[in-house]
């Protein structure tokens, strides 16, 4: 493998939905792709901080990329969980409208939805809305019904792409914090913060919160992206306000409004909200918002407890204008933007991955398909979804299997070291890969089993184990 000094055909830049989506796709040719990201991990930007829902394509009108893009990736799903096997369920999506006067933008929802083919889009009544979704509100006056929107683990699916790329030959660099580019003859040299550098012939910004900088750092394009934060709050799987369907309110002119959605998981998750802040870093929560959040969950979903609540977090949308920005830069050659993926991003994500390249190859990038091209990846086991018989036979070859790491999301000491074993070496990425530490007491008992597993299989001291890299230790203060 090469370590960061190596020539490549494209340098995608950002190993969150869009960037590893793009690889994955470009891994399908003869080419030599590299993927780099400035964290610890993949997935560790907006990429893992968001609802994780694949949406209906109603919201948007087809006059924008980002409501094609939507439409085409929403549809890639289905055949990429077959290939990748990561939790993604089409649960369907319903809008709830609370006031007869908010009827007409259901109307208009439902019109813009047929105007873009969305299949099986339905207005529905009181009693129908009440009969697809028993936990709504009685009061629900009618709304509108999307039975394609689905919902999808989305740092799992992240991790997937990325594992698939990685089989097909792409090489990622982590904490590769890309700091110029410079274009001589037909190349670009990028440079990393730690004074590592490649180069490539073509190179991809899909660097999310932090596009502009990289675009700026290229002698490219000159714009801002400016972040709107999303804060959410995470209800335990034993709440009894678990909704069958993502339930919608009827949106707002900047947000799609806060939503109830049963995550794939089996928890659930309240929110977000749409707050304009300056600082690309801020990812509090506050009482404040969690009132709202409350107040708004419990407007559509009365059954929903405060009490059900196990944490909070938030996530910021990389917003630029109206639309996706994806495009060849008109200012330096061989070098393409993908800025400003906000929501629908996730969704879009595998149409991005097709769209830019198509790009890439109308850039003069030549597509040779690999003979040997895999798209598929073994299925991994889940120890939550064996008997304990099953758990029992494994256990006979590996005792790992039967020790119970974490308690709360049935995650083994098997899947722990799975984890480590596919590179994720920060309790914050084993925690996206196992799900271990995200139950109902958030670590409290199997962060320290963890630290443990890690300092035997990867030989790294206490002190050196992060969170999620750089300076996040643990234990540095601790002990
Ligand atoms: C609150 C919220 C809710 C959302 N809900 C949904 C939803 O339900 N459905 C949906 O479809 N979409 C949703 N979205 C949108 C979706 O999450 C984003 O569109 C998507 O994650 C953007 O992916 P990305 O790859 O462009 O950015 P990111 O995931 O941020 O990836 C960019 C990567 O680039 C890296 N990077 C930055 N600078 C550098 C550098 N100099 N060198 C190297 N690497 C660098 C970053 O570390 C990061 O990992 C939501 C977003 C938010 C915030």
């Amino acid at each position: 493998m090469k370590t960061g000094s190596g020539r490549y055909d494209v340098c995608i830049i950002g190993a969150g939905v869009c960037g590893v989506n793009i690889a994955r796709r470009l891994s399908a040719y003869e080419l030599d792709v590299v993927l780099v990201e400035k964290e610890a991990d993949v997935s560790f930007g907006t990429s893992k901080a968001n609802s994780g829902i694949v949406h209906g394509g109603f919201h948007t009108g087809k006059n924008h990329l980002k409501a094609r893009l939507e439409l085409q990736g929403a549809m890639m799903f289905d055949r990429l969980r077959q290939e990748l096997d990561f939790p993604f369920r089409r649960c369907g999506i319903v809008v709830a409208a609370m006031h007869e006067d908010e009827m007409r933008a259901i109307e208009q929802l439902y019109m813009q939805g047929v105007d873009n083919g969305v299949i099986g889009i339905e207005m529905c009544s009181r009693a129908r809305m009440l009969e697809l979704e028993p936990k709504l509100n009685s009061d629900v006056v009618g709304g509108l019904w999307v039975p394609g929107g689905g919902i999808v683990e989305p740092y799992r699916f992240v991790f997937a792409l990325v594992e698939s790329a990685m089989k097909n030959g792409v090489e990622k660099l982590t904490d590769f914090k890309v700091e110029s580019g410079a274009h001589n003859g037909d190349e670009w040299t990028v440079r990393a913060a730690d004074g590592r550098q490649i180069t490539a012939r073509y190179v991809v910004n899909a660097a999310g919160l932090w596009a502009d900088d990289v675009s700026k750092a290229f002698g490219a394009e000159d714009f801002e992206i400016k972040p709107r934060k999303g804060e959410y709050y995470l209800l335990d799987r034993l709440t009894k306000a678990r909704p069958e369907r993502v339930v919608f309110p009827v949106p707002t002119s900047i947000s799609k409004g806060m939503l109830v959605v049963p995550t794939v998981e089996g928890t659930v998750l309240i929110g977000p909200t749409a707050e304009e802040i300056d600082d690309k870093t801020d990812l509090a929560t506050t009482r404040e918002q969690l009132e709202k959040i409350l107040s708004s969950a419990r407007a559509m979903v009365p059954s929903i407890s405060e009490y059900d609540v196990i944490t909070s977090f938030a996530g910021l949308r990389p917003t630029l204008e109206d639309d996706f920005y994806i495009a060849p830069s008109a200012r330096v050659p061989s070098f393409i933007q993908v800025a400003g993926i906000e929501s629908p991003g996730l969704t879009a994500s595998p149409a991005i991955g097709e769209y830019v390249k198509d790009l890439l190859k109308k850039e003069g990038l030549r597509l040779s398909e690999k003979p040997d091209y895999d798209p598929f990846l073994a299925s991994r086991i889940h120890v939550k979804d064996l008997t304990p018989f099953e758990v029992d036979t494994l256990a006979k070859g590996d005792p790992a299997w039967a020790n119970m790491i974490c308690r709360c999301e049935k995650v083994s000491e098997a899947e722990i070291v799975e984890a480590i074993k596919a590179g994720h070496t920060t309790l914050d990425g084993i925690k996206y890969f196992t799900r271990a530490q995200m139950g109902r007491c958030q670590g409290g008992f199997c962060t320290y089993k963890i630290i443990k597993i890690l300092m035997r299989e990867t030989g790294l001291p206490w002190d050196q184990i992060t969170k999620n890299g750089g300076t996040s230790h643990v234990l540095k203060d601790a002990l």
